[in-house]
């Protein structure tokens, strides 16, 4: 099993809906939640700035 490292830095990206949880991965922003229509935030590129 292991843990994967949600902050790899590349493609696809993993999006993480900010209201429910919902994950999806891909290569560009998803838009809004397929779960809920909330917001999308990329949690793959944690690791800038
Ligand atoms: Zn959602």
């Amino acid at each position: 099993m292991g843990v994967e490292d949600p902050y790899d830095g590349e493609p696809p990206y993993t999006f993480e809906c900010t209201e429910c949880g919902e994950r999806v991965e891909a290569d560009t922003r998803p838009g809004p939640c397929s779960n809920c229509g909330g917001r999308m935030r990329n949690i793959s590129r944690s690791r800038e700035k």
